[in-house]
This record gives C-alpha cells, structure tokens and sequence, in this order.
C-alpha cells in the first residue's frame, strides 16, 4: 500500500515537472516570438518624486509581458527563464532600445531633465557587447548620457571584479548613471558601494515596511543615508505605499521616494502628461 502510494507520488511529481519543463519551454518559445514582433512587450513607467518638494524627477522603467494567452505577466514570471535561456540578451536590449526612445521623446518635448531608470540583469552586464549597445542606444537617440540610469542589484558586487567593473567604470565616464537596487537584502556594504560607480542606492521596500513598527530600522535607513551621502550617492526609498511611511522616510533625510503612495507603474503616454504638467501628486502635497 505505502509503496504503490509511493510510486503514484513520483508518477504525479515526474508529470508535474514534465508539465513545467514543456511550460517553460513554450513560455520560451512564446518569448522568442514576442521579441520578433516587440508588439506584446511594454515599459511602464513608474514616477520616482523628490521628498522634499514632491516633484517627480523622472521614472523607472518596469516592464510587462501581455502575452495572448495568459494575459499580462509581471517580470517574476518570464525574467528568470530569459535569464537562464540567453534570451535576457535581446529582451534587455529591447528594454534598452526603447529606454532610449523614450528619453529622446522627452527630449523632443522640452521634457528633458526626467531620468530614465532601467533594470539591468547580472547576465546582461556581464555580457561583453553590453557597453556598445547602451553607447549605441545613446547615440542612436541622441539622449544625454546623464539621463539614463541602469538598475543593477547587489549581486553584480559578487562580479564586480574585471570586465564588469571596467564597463561600468566606462560607462560611468561617459555620463551614465549606475543604481544598486533593492539595497539591504543582499551582499552589498556601503564600504563595498565605495569601489563601485554608484550613484544611487535605492533602499529595498521591505526596510520601508519595516520602519513603521521597529525604531531600530529608522535608525539603519537614517545610517544608510548619511554614510551615502558621504560618499555622494544619493538614496531613493522603495514601494512607499502610506503617508506615514513617506514622513518617515522624508525624516531619515532621504532625497526620493516611489511607491503606490506616489503613483503605481503607468503607461508611458500617462506618464508623460502627468510631467508635461508635473502637478506635485496631490497625495504627497496633502500628506
Ligand atoms: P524592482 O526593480 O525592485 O522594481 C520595483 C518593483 O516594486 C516593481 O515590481 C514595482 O511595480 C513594485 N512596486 C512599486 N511600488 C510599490 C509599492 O509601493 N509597493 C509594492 N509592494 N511594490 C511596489 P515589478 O514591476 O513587478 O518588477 C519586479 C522586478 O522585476 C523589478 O524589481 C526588477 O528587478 C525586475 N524588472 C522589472 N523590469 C525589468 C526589466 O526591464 N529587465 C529586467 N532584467 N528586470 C526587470
Ligand atoms: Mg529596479
Ligand atoms: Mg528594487
Ligand atoms: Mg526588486
């Protein structure tokens, strides 16, 4: 008995992973299509303000998948499958391509003091064309440098040795602006941040949840701020959904702020008027 029902729960779970290997496989196959056509893939923008006067200084770029079938899908549920099949490769360099529209756009619109922020995948830097492309994207824009901002997390610090180094330290002299993001839950020490061409730390949102209830989290966020301030970073505080957390976070002394308390990821087209008008978000000028 125990053992047949052994045997039928590795019958069940050798199906159950057969099902998500063809899964991904068609996932796969789907991604490859939706880069040919680019017609299912979009960036939405969400603001990122400064605190002090709720201004929206630019945005980062999130991207979503609206595949036929399945509808639209965050990044958690294809990013990780382009990552380990190569396919990161031209989906980062669509992501960039129309980053690069996009600030060229602005431009064009006298908009062009917003800064664009893109999430870079380790695999993406790593990889040796990416500095050409991201001059590419520049030039082919002609898009200051200054304006686009590459999104890396902590684990490009593991790498951070030889060429990853040395690309982003070119890159950075050409004007481009590095963000380590989701600061906190990985490896990263602001004393490792000093080797590294960072200009932002974008403090992880769990640390913003956190802070509410727990006095001692105020004080790590207050610390991070000023020890990058020292070295010149400036900070921006992740997923700030509620008016108390905003208060919070603007009295650690952190210069910027994005959440849902702020605004939610946006189509571009929205985006764009809000700061062809940049109205302050009524929620940050009240609260
Ligand atoms: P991230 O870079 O840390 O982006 C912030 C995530 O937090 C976004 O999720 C955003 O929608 C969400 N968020 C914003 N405000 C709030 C808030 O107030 N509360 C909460 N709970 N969440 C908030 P999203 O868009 O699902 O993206 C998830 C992750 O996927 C990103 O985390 C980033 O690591 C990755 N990602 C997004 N776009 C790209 C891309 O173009 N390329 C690559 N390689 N990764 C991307
Ligand atoms: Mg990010
Ligand atoms: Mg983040
Ligand atoms: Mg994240």
């Amino acid at each position: 008995q125990a053992k047949q029902r052994r045997a039928e729960h590795w019958i069940r779970y050798s199906r159950d992973m057969d099902a998500d290997a063809l899964e991904r496989l068609t996932l796969e196959g789907d991604l490859r299509k939706a880069l040919r056509s680019g017609a299912e893939l979009e960036l939405l923008m969400q603001p990122i303000v400064a605190m002090d006067s709720g201004r929206m200084t630019g945005a980062e770029a999130l991207l979503r998948w609206h595949h036929p079938e399945r509808g639209t899908l965050p990044p958690e549920e294809f990013v990780p499958m382009a990552e380990t099949s190569g396919l990161i490769i031209p989906l980062g360099n669509w992501v960039l391509a129309s980053a690069g529209r996009q600030l060229a756009e602005w431009r064009a619109q006298g908009l062009d003091d917003l800064r664009l922020a893109v999430n870079v995948s380790a695999v993406q830097i790593m990889h040796p064309e990416f500095e050409r492309t991201v001059r590419g994207v520049i030039e082919a824009n002609g898009v200051a440098p200054d304006r686009l901002v590459l999104e890396l997390t902590e684990s490009v610090m593991l790498d951070s040795s030889g060429h990853t180094l040395e690309r982003m330290r070119s890159l950075h002299a050409l004007g481009v602006r590095f963000a380590l993001d989701d600061f906190g839950t990985g490896y990263a020490s602001l004393n490792g941040l000093k080797q590294l061409p960072v200009s932002i730390v974008k403090i992880d949102r769990s640390f913003v949840h956190s802070m509410e209830e727990n006095a001692a989290d105020r004080e790590v966020i207050g610390a991070v701020v000023r020890l990058a301030a020292a070295l010149d970073i400036a900070t921006v505080a992740e997923g700030v959904e509620t008016p108390e957390q905003y208060s919070l976070i603007r009295a650690t002394g952190c210069a910027f702020a994005q959440g849902f308390h702020i605004d939610p990821p946006m189509p571009a087209a929205r985006f764009t008027r809000m700061a062809a008008g940049r109205d302050a978000p009524a929620a940050v000028v009240n609260g």
